[in-house]
């Protein structure tokens, strides 16, 4: 299956994603991961990367798209995907669409993880991610590390993204109403759009998504 997730930052997408990908055998595509991972190793694409991540600001289209086409033409996603975080603009939904077009292959389904604003700024403001990996994620009340500090994964150190920090979330709240939110009527149109709620246990948020895939394979 070829699927995209949206929702607010903080909404559980790198949780739910992690989950749902492993259960249908697809590999997890997080531009912000992506982004996180070149920061860490020193890219020049990391470099530029942070300074629109650390200001809440979306990366150019130019280099996102780039970033994001690259991946999904690696070996392992030829079966399917599950993109996390991208598109996050009717630009890069646009060119999403290009490259699914030229290859002839289409989206099975758009998940839109539901939650509301009050809940995203407590699940953000609790948030700690593996330095090894940031797709290995935790939180200080509602999921933590069995030692704290620790990552259950794999031992690495667990920290608060500089994004989280409150000012910024605030600016990327606002971009993900100016700039992400439409194109979920961008998808609605394709008919492509299951609405999540997204609060509650983590299983139950997986279960929900699960079930709405099925409906749609179903169709
Ligand atoms: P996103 O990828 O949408 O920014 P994350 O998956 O990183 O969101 O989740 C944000 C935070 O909320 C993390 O600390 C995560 O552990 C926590 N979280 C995710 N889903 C839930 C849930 N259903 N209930 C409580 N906390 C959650
Ligand atoms: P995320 O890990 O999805 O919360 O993304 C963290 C940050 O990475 C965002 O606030 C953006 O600065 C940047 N980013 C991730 N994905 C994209 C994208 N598709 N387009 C532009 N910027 C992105």
């Amino acid at each position: 299956m070829r699927i995209v997730l949206v929702g607010p930052p903080g909404a559980g997408k790198g949780t739910q994603a992690t989950r749902l990908a492993k259960e249908l055998g697809i590999p997890h595509i997080s531009t912000g991961d992506l982004f996180r991972a070149n920061i860490s190793q020193q890219t020049e694409l990391g470099k530029l990367a942070k300074s629109y991540m650390d200001a809440g600001n979306l990366v150019p289209d130019e280099v996102t798209i780039a970033m994001a086409k690259d991946r999904m033409e690696q070996p392992d996603a030829e079966g399917g995907f599950l993109l996390d975080g991208f598109p996050r603009n009717v630009k890069q939904a646009e060119a999403l669409d290009e490259l699914l077009d030229s290859e002839d292959i289409k989206l099975d389904a758009v998940l839109d993880l539901e939650v509301p604003e009050e809940e995203v700024v407590k699940r953000i403001a609790g948030r700690r991610i593996c330095r090894n990996d940031s797709s290995h994620v935790f939180h200080v009340s509602y999921s933590p590390a069995k030692k704290q500090g620790v990552c259950d994964v794999c031992g690495g150190e667990l920290y608060q993204r500089d994004d989280d920090s409150e000012d910024t979330v605030r600016k990327r709240l606002e971009v993900y109403h100016s700039q992400t939110e439409p194109i979920i009527d961008y998808y609605k149109a394709q008919g492509l759009v299951q609405t999540i709620p997204a609060m509650g246990a983590v299983d139950e948020v997986t279960r929900r998504s699960l079930d709405a895939l099925k409906r749609e394979d179903g169709k």
